[in-house]
């Protein structure tokens, strides 16, 4: 808890994208152990902001849902909030780096040279794959969000940005922002309310009903996307990122790493890479 509170006192004076403040001067199991419990507090961040919405909207994570159209059979889906205006359908992206994309193109840019799926195109095969359990009166109501780290710096089309669009990418600590923007830009647009609290809870329901929680099936799911077999969530354009900082690395590095027993089967960019070598020697 005294971590988060740091961070959060931390985040207030970054307004500007950072890379991970990761100290040089300790060792690396320590360094790792940071890192995780960093993308652990970026999650907690964002279900603390979504804790934090109005009481007429409701919300879902971690949701995983039979989907024939994905090669694992299944699709992941971070968060869904349900509110009277809309049906956001949340994908959260890790990365660090400078994000390159636009409407028009299937693949994204890390760096400049990791190829990503475009994560809105992955983001509407879970809306696909969410629209199936629920009735089709509901189905023009998504608004597709996808959320970065600050981490990265966005060189996207500026439309993502505007809250007029039905597909906005956002900072992970503007999540919460952007959706109530958004529902009252639809407030204004709509008199009525598109979704009463009876069909907020219908939708919930089958959103619940339909969300696997066997920890096998959840555990081979995993698998298939460390292996490549799905074309879901983290391996979409088949990005490698190192274990402690989330920089992507090539399908060289990536190689070197999982062939040398002393990584432990662990992926770690090239400055990573010397703090593990180091460490051991
Ligand atoms: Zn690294």
């Amino acid at each position: 808890m005294l971590l988060f509170l740091n961070f959060l006192k931390k985040k207030k004076n970054e307004d500007k994208p950072k890379q991970a403040n990761v100290t040089t001067s300790k060792p690396r199991k320590e360094n790792e152990q940071v890192a995780i419990r960093k993308g652990e507090i970026g999650e907690f961040k964002i279900d603390i902001q979504l804790d934090q919405l109005p009481k007429d909207c409701r919300y879902l994570s971690d949701l995983l849902v039979k989907n024939p159209k994905s090669k694992s059979g299944y699709s992941q889906i971070d968060h869904v909030v349900l509110t009277p205006y809309g049906i956001f359908a949340i994908e959260t992206k890790n990365y660090q780096g400078t994000i390159y994309g636009g409407k028009d193109r299937k693949t994204w840019l890390v760096n400049g040279k990791f190829k990503m799926m475009n994560p809105f195109v992955q983001n509407y095969g879970h809306i696909k794959a969410l629209t199936s359990f629920i009735d089709k009166k509901y189905q023009d109501l998504f608004i597709s969000m996808v959320s970065f780290t600050e981490r990265c710096t966005f060189k996207v089309d500026l439309d993502y940005r505007k809250i007029a669009s039905d597909e906005i990418i956002v900072y992970d600590v503007e999540l919460s922002e952007f959706i109530h923007r958004k529902v009252l830009v639809l407030k204004i647009q709509h008199k009525e309310p598109l979704l009463n609290e009876s069909d907020i809870k219908t939708i919930f329901n089958a959103f619940s009903n339909a969300n696997i929680t066997d920890p096998k099936v959840r555990e081979e799911h995993k698998h298939a996307l460390k292996t490549n077999i799905s074309d879901d969530k983290t391996n979409s354009g088949s990005i490698s990122t190192c274990t402690v900082c989330n920089k992507p690395v090539s399908d060289k590095v990536k190689s070197y790493c999982l062939a040398n027993k002393k990584f432990n089967g662990k992926i770690y960019c090239y400055e990573h890479q010397k703090k593990a070598h180091k460490k051991i020697h």
